[in-house]
């Protein structure tokens, strides 16, 4: 049953019980009320006409010392006549409960005298065909007689009005529920109305319309509601669309790797089945081997690399307060010319600030040397890279800068991902496999650190990051 059903419902449900209710006791209040008042008429009459017998019974002048039964009906007859006909009926009896005197249609018994003492005043109500009486009997005691007076006062007025209330409570009830159920029908829809929006809303998001989100109508507990759900709705999306870039990017990733070892994997069958089925001269069999080597190499450090950011991403490094001067000696210690005459064509300068840094250094070695490397592969013969460390307030700082060929401004963003290259053929060339930047920004993350890229086309690129003090005191 829908939720406004049975708000309405109860509502009804509570109406009809508090009409009733309150109807049943009004009109039996009034009934009641009415009742007492009959009743002392009827008590008020019976001891009126108790004083117009004695009265008259004195009155009459006396021949015997017993009052006889013939005078007693004379006065019944006279008291009858006096009184108000047909409302009030009258009946004498003598001691011994033999009738004197009776109007007609009275038919009460004398059973009263039993319920109560002598010289009380009682009375009841007693029902006779579809009409009501109070009937009342009081002692008479007059010319040494003793007599019973009783009188019957028709109430069925008083009953009827009851039955007529009761009539007209019903009626008003029925109304009064049929208007109420109209108004609550209205009120429950509007109640219930952030309760349909949000199941709309809730159903739209099922069938994968993340971006909906419910309209927030009222600022009461269930615009509350409205207002967290639209909370949650939007972390949902955030989160879906995050899982959903993260496929994508599993997905570029899978495409790009299949890719990258294809290319090479083709071209290294070729060779060798070059090799395998001709007799080549010697120096197209050296090509062919050479070539077989320097792929096999690339894949190598291909699958090196992606071995190197797997596990990068999955460890909890473990990262020390360290001093920068053993970093920076191992970059001179390889790239100084004399020792390596073959990597001299291009110049690298190291300058440096004494200070300490919370890193785990070996990593830290990597993403330098993978910086360095790139911006000798990008230079020149004679140009000059230059390697500079720099004591920040907040942390370290590296930055690695040449004057080589640059990178366009709409692939700055894209250098990070993996297997990403923006000369392919030039990259290739210099064994590289578009993995070096997508290591270095997953050892920074670790840091958390970022790389920031500035490069300009044809003038040279500047690649830096600062490694944050988290740590430094800490430690010491
Ligand atoms: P690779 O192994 O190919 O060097 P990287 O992820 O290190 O892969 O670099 C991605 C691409 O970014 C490179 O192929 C290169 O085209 C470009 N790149 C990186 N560093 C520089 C730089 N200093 N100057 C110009 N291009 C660069």
């Amino acid at each position: 049953m829908k939720f406004s059903w049975k708000i309405l419902l109860c509502t009804m449900l509570i109406m009809a019980a508090a009409c009733g209710a309150s109807g049943y006791f009004f009109v039996n209040y009034v009934f009641q009320t009415s009742m007492e008042r009959e009743t002392r008429q009827a008590l008020d009459e019976s001891s009126i006409l108790r004083f117009a017998f004695e009265t008259a019974a004195l009155n009459i002048p006396s021949k015997y010392d017993v009052l006889p039964d013939g005078t007693v009906e004379q006065i019944g007859v006279y008291l009858e006549n006096s009184g108000q006909h047909g409302n009030r009926l009258l009946r004498i009896s003598d001691e011994n409960g033999k009738v004197l005197y009776a109007s007609e249609g009275f038919t009460g018994d004398t059973s009263l005298w039993e319920e109560r003492g002598e010289n009380t005043r009682v009375y009841r109500v007693v029902q006779s065909g579809d009409s009501y009486y109070i009937q009342t009997q009081t002692r008479i005691n007059v010319s040494d007689r003793m007599l019973t007076l009783e009188t019957m006062k028709n109430v069925t007025a008083v009953y009827t009005e009851r039955t007529e209330g009761f009539r007209m409570y019903r009626q008003v009830t029925v109304i009064v529920l049929l208007c109420s159920g109209a108004v609550m029908t209205l009120i429950a829809c509007w109640l219930t109305r952030p309760i349909r929006l949000l199941t709309r809303a809730t159903g739209k998001m099922a069938e994968g319309e993340y971006s909906y989100r419910a309209e927030q109508i009222s600022n009461d507990e269930m615009g509350q509601l409205t207002a967290d759900f639209n909370h949650m709705a939007e972390a949902l999306e955030q989160n879906i669309q995050n899982l959903e870039n993260e496929v994508r990017a599993r997905e570029d990733f899978i495409a790009a790797f299949s890719h990258e070892l294809k290319t090479p994997l083709t071209a290294m069958i070729g060779y060798a089945d070059m090799l395998r089925s001709r007799k080549l001269d010697d120096e197209k069999h050296f090509l062919c081997a050479n070539y077989i080597y320097t792929e096999g190499k690339r894949l190598e450090t291909m699958a090196l690399r992606l071995l190197d950011i797997i596990v990068t991403r999955r460890k909890e490094i473990d990262r020390k307060t360290t001093n920068v001067s053993g970093i920076f000696s191992y970059l001179q210690e390889i790239y100084d010319e004399t020792k390596n005459p073959e990597d001299g064509r291009v110049k690298v300068d190291i300058c440096w600030e004494k200070g300490e840094l919370y890193a785990e250094e070996n990593l830290l070695k990597t993403v330098l040397i993978n910086l360095t490397d790139n911006a000798i592969k990008a230079s020149e013969e004679g140009q000059t890279v230059e390697i500079t460390g720099r004591r920040m307030e907040n942390g370290y700082y590296f930055q690695v800068r040449d004057a080589g060929i640059g990178i366009p401004e709409e692939e700055i963003h894209k250098i990070t991902e993996a297997f990403y290259m923006v000369d392919k053929s030039r990259s290739r060339a210099h064994n590289g496999a578009g993995l070096g930047l997508a290591l270095c920004t997953a050892i920074l993350e670790l840091h958390h650190s970022h790389l920031k890229i500035e490069s300009t086309l044809g003038v040279g690129s500047c690649m830096s990051f600062l490694i944050p003090d988290e740590g430094v005191n800490a430690d010491e």
